[in-house]
């Protein structure tokens, strides 16, 4: 079976890893969110990619939940040594290497999908992995900051602010110029289900929805597609997202979340739509099932990914 799966960071991470658990021999493919990318001390960083990457070959910091294994932070301290900013970010010694090869190929001429199949070379993630796009369109956030209302980037307010500056909107800079990746474009008109990972459903699904050419293969594809909630109860299991939903309007639940993908019937893209099972969740023309949606290992996962390829099939 083909499967294409939108996925940010480390949600998207986590439930990749089950996909590939829940379905050993079929034709997977992981479409990323690139909006989160910076370019920080020269190097082209690319912070869901690299999540996806090591968490899928188990080079990851499980607990940390981003970056790599057994890091250390010698560059960092030098750089802290001359003053050179942004000190925010962290970037570990190992990290750094992927950030100077990507960088180089991407000075070199590649494209990012080259870049990345080129990493995943050597990290073997099982499962192809492409932006989202190859052009940049990084997400900004509207704020008021020193007196003024203007954009950060998206790390700024992310990682540096902790989410903690009022957001008023937010921006991808650079969309209108974008298009959606070669890669991405081929799963998706190709798949048989689409999957969407339980990921921030603004500055992650948001964002690779908002890639021309994204929605429309999702509408015009003959594969049903099923989300997962990321929301449990009332709040994000994990990370910020409650501060991005109210920026739209849209309730910090998993019926808001569902009713803001909306029905691919009428213009949204979901077929169906599972929530956590203490949830409950009304998505008109979404058939909804309630089941644990704890990712807490590779089973746990799995488990969730054969419902959600059941709530696909029950559409057809
Ligand atoms: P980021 O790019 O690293 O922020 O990661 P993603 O956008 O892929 O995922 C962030 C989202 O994952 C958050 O909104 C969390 O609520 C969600 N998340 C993390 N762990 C779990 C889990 O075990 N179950 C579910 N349902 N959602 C989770
Ligand atoms: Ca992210």
């Amino acid at each position: 079976m083909r499967i294409a799966v939108l996925a940010g960071g480390i949600g998207g991470a986590r439930f990749l890893r089950g996909v590939r658990a829940a379905c050993p021999g079929d034709d997977i493919t992981g479409i990323v969110n690139t909006g989160d990318d910076v370019t920080l001390h020269g190097l082209r960083i690319c912070p869901d990619l690299d999540s996806v990457m090591y968490t899928l070959a188990g080079a990851h910091d499980a607990e940390r939940g981003w970056g790599r294994q057994d890091e250390s932070w010698r560059i960092m301290d030098e750089f802290k040594q001359y003053g050179a900013e942004p000190s925010w970010f962290a970037l570990g010694d190992l990290d750094i290497a992927t950030h100077l090869v990507r960088t180089r190929m991407l000075d070199a001429g590649y494209s990012l999908s080259d870049v990345t199949a080129a990493l995943c070379q050597r990290w073997q993630p099982g499962i192809p992995l492409v932006p989202m796009s190859d052009e940049r369109c990084e997400t900004h956030v509207i704020v008021d900051l020193e007196g003024q209302r203007r954009a950060v980037h998206f790390q700024e307010w992310w990682v540096r602010y902790r989410a903690g500056l009022t957001a008023h909107g937010f921006v991808q800079v650079g969309v209108d110029d974008a298009k959606a990746s070669a890669g991405a474009l081929a799963a998706l008109s190709s798949a048989e289900v689409v999957l969407v990972a339980p990921s921030n459903p603004v500055v992650s699904i948001g964002t690779i929805l908002g890639v021309p050419g994204i929605r429309e293969a999702l509408a015009a594809g003959r594969a049903p597609v099923v989300g997962l909630s990321p929301i449990i109860g009332n709040a994000p299991v994990r990370g910020m997202a409650d501060a991005c939903l109210p920026v739209l309007g849209v309730e910090v639940s998993a019926e808001g979340v569902g009713r803001h993908y909306g029905a691919r019937s009428s213009g949204g893209i979901l077929d169906g739509w599972l929530v956590h099972d203490t949830d409950t969740a009304t998505v008109p023309g979404v058939r909804v099932r309630a089941v644990p949606l704890l990712m807490t290992d590779d089973d746990a996962t799995a488990a969730m990914v054969r419902t959600a390829l059941e709530l696909a099939d029950a559409r057809a």
